[in-house]
């Protein structure tokens, strides 16, 4: 496992926190909003940049490259999905998310 396969494993889990923090996050946010004076308006603009926000982190993780074989990491077929955004493994090549616990590493 070289430096950069871990750095980029950790910024596909760092983008699946994002998303799931956006998704987590919409209804206290909404909740917060319409409470507001200007209900409409604030329901409508937190609607909005909670959307972009769930879009943009959700693209981000479409499109994430496996640090191994350097194809779309969520993706079986070559072509984004959001299908497999929460897949622990590599679509193609079986690179883990997580790093196998090694219990004694002289014996790799
Ligand atoms: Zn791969």
């Amino acid at each position: 496992m070289t430096l950069e396969e871990t750095a980029a494993r950790g910024r596909i889990r760092r983008g699946r926190l994002w998303l799931l923090g956006w998704a987590i996050t919409l209804g206290p946010a909404l909740w917060i909003a319409a409470r507001a004076a200007n209900r409409k308006f604030a329901l409508a603009g937190t609607a909005l940049v909670w959307t972009i926000g769930i879009a943009l982190a959700a693209g981000r993780l479409m499109f994430a490259r496996c640090p191994r074989c350097g194809r779309l990491f969520h993706s079986t077929n070559g072509a984004p999905s959001v299908a497999k955004l929460f897949a622990g493994r590599c679509g193609h090549c079986g690179l883990r998310l997580r790093p196998e616990r090694v219990v004694y590493p002289s014996l790799e």
